[in-house]
């Protein structure tokens, strides 16, 4: 964990654990990276 690590708002799609956001990704920490925020796409 370091400083850039935050609990996000967003929980993951597929296993609706609480994700964090890292730079600019959200993870999961079963499935690792789930959104970039630089992608179109948000779930
Ligand atoms: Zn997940």
């Amino acid at each position: 964990m370091t400083a850039d690590d935050a609990r996000a708002d967003r929980t993951c799609p597929m296993c609706e654990e609480q994700l964090f956001k890292r730079h600019c990704k959200y993870l999961c920490p079963q499935h690792g990276v789930v959104v970039d925020c630089s992608d179109p796409f948000t779930f």
